[in-house]
């Protein structure tokens, strides 16, 4: 090898090392997808829907330099829940966002749920839905503590956003939440069954909000955090 070549090797690691907080790829998630419709209602469909806000977010994510979006799924295919977060942990994903609608019965006007891992309210109860579906494990503590923090951000540029959001987050079981890498969130856009969320959700202005606010809180997170899982120090 002569020496310039191995100069100029050495040059490149070096460069390769100063960016090693490179871009930061941050992984949202459509819910469902292909067979799985989601929730249905008055034939809005939960999976075209966060695929749409997903699609929103990752526009809004490209304009950062800093960040780059990766998506579960592009289109309207099936993905295993545990395909989704293994393969965004594979990709190596600083952060892990969900999108789903809910169908709630009689239930008040909530406005934007954020979700958090959380063992209280444990699902799904019975065989999983999804065959594909490998159980996890609760994601260690530090972990959660970080989708606390993730989801705080998200929760505050919500409301910049003018969008309603509650003043904690929910907390939940669910498979997409238990990355034991990343801080991973849920944000249930509003209740199908409602019929002023359920026009609100189609709205593309709102969808827009919604979008900038998710990628303001995930910037605004990520600067707060020194790597993907920041200071922060014992989950409540
Ligand atoms: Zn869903």
């Amino acid at each position: 090898m002569a020496p310039s070549t191995a100069l100029a090797l050495v040059i490149l690691l070096a460069a390769a090392l100063a960016r090693a907080e490179g871009p930061r790829i941050v992984a949202l998630d459509a819910g469902h997808g292909g067979r799985d419709r989601g929730a249905v209602v008055r034939g809005v469909e939960e999976n075209a829907l966060a695929l749409r806000i997903v699609e929103k977010t990752a526009a809004e994510l490209k304009k950062q330099k800093s960040l780059f979006p990766y998506l579960t799924r592009w289109e309207d295919v099936f993905v295993p829940l545990s395909d989704r977060v293994d393969r965004a942990e594979q990709v190596g994903g600083r952060v892990f966002i969900s999108i789903h609608a809910d169908k709630v019965y009689g239930r008040k006007p909530r406005g934007v749920i954020v979700w958090v891992y959380g063992p209280n309210r444990e699902i799904p109860k019975g065989p999983p839905r999804d065959p594909g579906e490998r159980m996890r494990p609760a994601p260690p503590k530090e972990v959660v503590a970080a989708s606390r923090l993730l989801a705080e951000h998200v929760q505050g540029a919500l409301r910049r956003q003018k969008v309603k959001t509650a003043a904690y987050a929910d907390r939940g079981g669910f498979a997409v939440l238990k990355s034991d890498k990343m801080p991973s969130i849920l944000v249930e856009v509003g209740n199908l069954v409602d019929p002023a969320e359920a026009k609100q959700m189609q709205d593309p202005a709102f969808q827009d909000r919604v979008a900038k606010a998710i990628a303001q809180g995930v910037l605004s997170y990520l600067s707060s955090a020194s790597d993907g899982v920041p200071r922060v120090s014992v989950a409540r």
